[in-house]
């Protein structure tokens, strides 16, 4: 027993010496393997080293370089237990009489063996507790080397887990953290190939291994993994593939498929660990859709508040459906906007439309509209249609103030899908932020009219007349105004009474009226005096239009009236006031009336004036 002992701690020496190596170096088991080999060459009289490893039902050459490998051992595996088997007659393969197999164990799996081939001098191999002995420690030193490989594994695992989360929290750049996941499968396992199958482009750039979400495929592993977001594995013989499902809070954003060979199925763990990083890049996904859609929200709500605060800004009719035309064509890039108001019975394509309203397609389109928010919808929203003139997207929403529908407002384009639901949602806001400024602006221009008109007769008020010739003789080259009085139109009023009276100034209101043109404007003066102010006339044709003027008079009033006319006019050569302008019309009017009546003046010094 003593003779035994020098040799049993040269080999525990020996084998704590390559235990200690594999502790501060590289871990693996070819390593671990030629130390033990040379161990036993050099100190144990050993020929020859080599390890089988069980693969399946059968046994294995383990070499470097993996080719030419013999599968053979099928029987001999069943009948081996813990303890070394001893060759005792040449076998299969390369195994000799006497070789020793020495049984390598992980738990209670059986990994393989070290064949030991000793010379004929080494006496410990005869010595069967000797040869205990020495399985005993290999095997021990087997497990421990293999638990130091798992560990460091899993170290290398657990380190790419921590660089992938690190990466995730970092940034918020989906780009980034989807190459680092990729980077870390491909890490981690080498012989697999890793795609990312999105469901749709989701802010990706270029440059990953990416593929679109076919939803029309016939691949089931694939839809079945998508739809019920659990892993999915597809083996089809020699070419496996595994989908796992990018999952966030709110969705499945897309797959990452895992491709190899059969021969290296994929193990728990290693599911587990796809899993994991999976989750992640359906995380990141989520956030940075997430992030893209507050992103937007913000966007929108600036948009609101600046359309606000503009249009309350008391920004004219004019200039305010030009500026919400702007903010939309900016928020949805439409082909075309429309606005359309309420006007009594009158549905009007207001300033800030495009020209597609006022086209019969276009007149078409809204009468359609109409219909639909007559018949009570809260707004019309098409996205694959055949609308006329190659238009299949629409949004049209309604105007609505103290329950009454004003107008509606809507935009067309020529894709289908052109408008998002996300872009409907911000439209209908738009319209219904801009409804109650642009109904107070209606409101104002009505106003407005009313003031500047003459009740009675419709005609504008004198006031408007003044600032319409006031701001003629800033911009234009010339003007002329006349001023008309019925002639003895007491009597008429004596005679007819006042109601009468009345409907012959209108009478007249209207005869004067069509005798207007764009540059012109006709206003109740006073009392039985109406006045008539023509922009960029000369004397002369004002001279001859007042004439047929007062000619037409008697037959279009009933009591039939005549009526005296003073002109004046002014021109850019000789400047001008308005109170001078008015006060000749009148002085000529005087003249008039004092030469007879029914006739038209101006004064000697006005056609003078011209004459130069
Ligand atoms: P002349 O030819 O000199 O202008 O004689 P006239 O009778 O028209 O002139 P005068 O200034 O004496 O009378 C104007 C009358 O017009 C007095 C007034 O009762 C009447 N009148 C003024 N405004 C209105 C109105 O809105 N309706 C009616 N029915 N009569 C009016
Ligand atoms: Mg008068
Ligand atoms: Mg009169």
């Amino acid at each position: 027993m003593d003779s035994l002992k020098p040799f049993m701690d040269r080999f525990k020496a020996g084998v704590f010496d390559i235990l200690a190596h594999s502790m501060s170096g590289e871990v693996s088991i070819s390593h671990w393997y030629r130390q033990l080999a040379t161990l036993l060459k050099e100190q144990f009289e050993v020929e020859e080293t080599f390890y089988l490893y069980k693969e399946g039902e059968w046994l294995v050459e383990y070499t470097d370089t993996r080719k030419d490998r013999k599968k053979f051992g099928k029987d001999m595996i069943t009948s081996i237990g813990h303890e070394p088997y001893f060759i005792l007659e040449h076998s299969e393969a390369m195994l000799e009489r006497g070789d020793i197999l020495i049984p390598c164990y992980d738990k209670s799996t059986l990994m393989g063996f070290i064949v030991i081939r000793t010379l004929p001098t080494a006496m410990w191999a005869k010595d069967p507790v000797m040869v205990s002995v020495l399985a005993c420690d290999t095997s021990v030193l087997y497990q421990n080397v293999r638990r130091m490989l798992v560990t460091a594994t899993e170290r290398k695992r657990y380190h790419e887990l921590f660089e992938v989360t690190e990466a995730f929290n970092s940034h918020m750049n989906v780009t980034q953290v989807l190459a680092k996941i990729i980077h870390s499968l491909k890490n981690t396992f080498p012989y697999y190939t890793f795609t990312l199958i999105l469901s749709d482009e989701q802010g990706v750039e270029k440059g990953l291994p990416i593929e679109y979400l076919d939803y029309q495929t016939d691949n089931e592993a694939l839809l079945h993994a998508f739809v019920s977001s659990e892993i999915t594995i597809d083996d089809r013989g020699d070419h496996s593939a595994m989908y796992s499902p990018l999952n966030g809070k709110q969705g499945v954003y897309g797959l990452l498929k895992t491709e190899g060979t059969t021969n290296k199925a994929l193990k728990k763990h290693e599911i587990e660990f796809i899993k994991i990083l999976s989750t992640t890049a359906g995380n990141a996904l989520e956030n940075a859709k997430l992030y893209e859609q507050s992103r937007q929200s913000i966007e929108d709500l600036k948009l609101i508040n600046d359309l606000s605060h503009e249009l309350n800004a008391n920004l004219d009719m004019k200039e305010m459906m030009n500026y919400l035309a702007g903010q939309i064509k900016k928020a949805l890039n439409p082909d075309e906007t429309g606005f359309i108001w309420v006007e009594g019975e009158e549905w009007k394509t207001v300033e800030g439309s495009s020209n597609f309203f006022r086209t019969e397609e276009g007149c078409i389109c809204i009468e359609d509209v109409k219909q639909q928010l007559l018949e009570g919808n809260d707004a019309v929203y098409l996205s694959d249609c055949e609308l006329g003139a190659g238009y299949c997207s629409l949004i049209a929403v309604p105007m609505i103030h103290h329950e009454q529908l004003k107008g509606f407002c809507l935009v067309l384009h020529k894709d289908s899908y052109a408008f998002s639901f996300e872009m409907y949602k911000l439209f209908k806001s738009i319209v219904h932020h801009s409804a109650l400024a642009l109904v107070n602006a209606m409101l104002r221009v009505e106003m407005q009219e009313m003031i500047n008109r003459d009740h009675m007769t419709g005609l504008f008020a004198r006031h408007y007349l003044d600032q319409t010739v006031e701001k003629s003789m800033e911009k234009d080259n010339k003007g002329v105004f006349i001023l008309i009085d019925i002639d003895d139109f007491k009597r008429v009023n004596d005679t007819f009474g006042h109601q009468k009276g009345d409907q012959v100034i209108i009478q007249l209101a209207k005869h004067l009226t069509s005798f207007g043109t764009e540059n012109s404007v006709s206003a109740r003066w006073g009392g039985e005096e109406l006045a008539l102010y023509f922009s960029n006339m000369s004397l002369f044709d004002g001279v001859a239009l007042t004439e047929k003027l007062r000619e037409t008079v008697e037959q279009a009033t009933d009591p039939a009236v005549t009526i005296s006319c003073g002109v004046s006019n002014w021109d850019r050569n000789k400047p001008d006031l308005m109170i001078n302008l008015v006060r000749r019309a009148d002085v000529a009017l005087y003249q008039a009336k004092n030469s007879g009546k029914n006739q038209v003046a101006y004064l000697k010094g006005d056609a003078e004036k011209i004459l130069q």
